[in-house]
């Protein structure tokens, strides 16, 4: 008889997770607090907009692919995708304004415009991405560090040496572009990892490849078409999921795990896997003694930005924006030092508009669906004051440089900021997407898997290997089951 796994939370981990194990014959059931399966992507729905709350990007498309045909199937017996173009739009803080289009020709003029022989270089550039890419797939991403060991890899280390792993994306990028610009549009996608390009591995500028080469896409119904998609997955193995029900505490006997205590109710289990918040699970769910960490360790961690989002219905169509858009700030460090150095509200904060009532049915005939992510420091004071002044500011900086008056058409507002994180997602500090891919917090130096002292308890999510993003946590879970079927199975 296989074990039963117990999952806590229905995020993309928790459900990959939860699809995997029930393919591999273990018995499972997964609860989650919120109504909605799917985590930072859930969906708010009102006045006859329907917004996206987290996810609208579809990074690295091949990882999903990947993840699917594991069971014989093709994300399209889910979800359809829709490729965008052009790509995204740039509104630069001199006034500029830039498409960046979907072909690889159109991006290489653009880089040629942005700077001297910039197709050139870029050309150069992509090629090492791209290279890094199909390594860090094949090599770094699938698989589990257990030890110092792991990395001592000879092979590896000379892989990371070609990776040019050991500098900054920013040292890395500078390397090969003089324009502010040409390397913003390279190191905007740092954002997407929760971190700064200034202490990030250059490892991560594969970000460009899944930018460029691979191509924009769109899941028509939105982010939560994609959950929905992996739940049903988990379902057809015979995952049994509950949606509105809190995990209370990890019960464990003599260092191993008994069970979960619920809202519902105890229930037992052989093998317990937290998709919750890391720090959540180990300070709230399970006894001092048990946990693998201290509040020092904690302390000394350099977590994902959190975000101020807006979700904003107007009654008029926006026609200065694309899907997806960006106003880069020229002096950006001084953003991602609010963020990383000296946590406050960022005054010049560079930003994310995305519209996807321009590509699908998420708002009403003649009207816009505008989600504004900023990206903000975890941690730090989230109040009404502060909320109504902060959206002013970026609402009326978006009606100068998108030529729209956002006050005279706006039917809807929403803000989502680090205490709905924290409330709705048992979010460490708010963060909005975990801990940060920073140097020592990559690879081996994410968290572990497995508890340090609780046998039969395990991780999956944006906190551990390979980090942040839907794709890398679909891995996280891929990784964690092999380990866990390599020990029970
Ligand atoms: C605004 C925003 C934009 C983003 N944009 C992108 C993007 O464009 N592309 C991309 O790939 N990624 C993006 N991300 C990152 C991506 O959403 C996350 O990395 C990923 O969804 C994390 O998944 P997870 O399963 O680790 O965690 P989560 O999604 O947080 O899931 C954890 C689940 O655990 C549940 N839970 C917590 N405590 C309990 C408890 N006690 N009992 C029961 N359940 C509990 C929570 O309710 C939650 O549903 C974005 C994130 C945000 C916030």
């Amino acid at each position: 008889m296989k074990k039963n796994i117990f999952i806590i939370g229905a995020g993309f981990g928790g459900l990959s997770a939860a699809a995997l194990a029930a393919k591999k014959g273990y018995k499972v059931r997964v609860i989650d607090k919120n109504q909605q399966v799917g985590g930072r992507s859930q969906v708010l729905k009102k006045d006859g907009f329907t917004f996206d709350m987290g996810p609208s990007w579809y990074l690295m498309p091949d990882v999903f692919d990947r993840f699917f045909s594991y069971f014989g199937k093709q994300t399209g017996d889910y979800y359809k995708l829709k490729r965008i173009s052009p790509n995204y739009r740039l509104f630069f803080e001199d006034g500029g304004v830039r498409d960046v289009p979907s072909d690889i020709e159109g991006i290489y003029s653009l880089f040629d415009e942005l700077e001297n022989n910039g197709a050139e270089k870029l050309k150069k550039f992509l090629a090492v991405s791209s290279y890094q890419y199909r390594t860090a797939i094949d090599k770094f991403l699938y698989r589990k560090y257990d030890s110092l060991l792991d990395v001592m890899d000879f092979q590896l280390i000379k892989d990371g040496i070609k990776l040019n792993i050991f500098s900054s994306i920013d040292s890395f990028v500078n390397k090969y572009f003089d324009s502010v610009k040409a390397r913003q549009i390279l190191e905007y996608t740092m954002v997407f990892l929760g971190a700064s390009p200034y202490n990030t591995p250059a490892l991560y500028s594969i970000m460009s490849h899944v930018d460029f080469d691979l191509g924009v896409w769109y899941p028509e119904g939105g982010f939560n078409a994609v959950a929905k998609g992996y739940e049903s997955l988990a379902k057809e193995h015979g995952a049994n999921i509950e949606t509105g029900v809190n995990a209370l505490k990890i019960v464990t006997d003599k260092g191993r795990v008994r069970g979960v205590e619920t809202s519902r109710g105890f229930a037992e289990a052989d093998i317990v896997i937290s998709n919750a918040d890391y720090y959540f699970t180990e300070m709230n769910l399970i006894d001092r003694e048990s946990r693998s960490f201290d509040e020092n360790f904690w302390n000394r961690k350099i977590m994902g930005p959190s975000a101020f989002l807006l979700y904003i219905g107007t009654d008029k169509k926006v026609e200065t924006i694309l899907h997806h858009n960006l106003y880069l700030a020229e002096n950006w460090k001084e953003h991602f030092d609010t963020i990383f150095k000296q946590p406050s509200m960022p005054s010049n904060p560079s930003y994310y508009i995305s519209a996807t009532s321009k590509t699908d049915d998420t708002a009403p005939g003649g009207c816009e669906n505008v989600f504004v992510l900023v990206p903000i420091a975890s941690g730090i004071e989230d109040n009404e004051k502060i909320r109504a002044e902060y959206s002013d500011k970026i609402i009326k900086h978006m009606s100068k440089i998108l030529k729209f008056d956002f006050e005279s058409h706006m039917k809807v507002k929403e803000i989502f900021s680090i205490n709905d994180f924290m409330r709705e997602y048992n979010s460490y500090k708010g963060t909005a997407l975990g801990l940060s891919h920073a140097f020592m917090q990559t690879a081996l130096f994410r968290l572990p898997y497995g508890s340090k002292k609780i046998k039969g308890l395990f991780y999956t999510g944006h906190y551990t290997h390979p980090g942040i993003g839907i794709p890398m946590v679909t891995i996280s879970s891929e990784v964690l089951v092999d380990s866990i079927e390599k020990i029970y199975g």
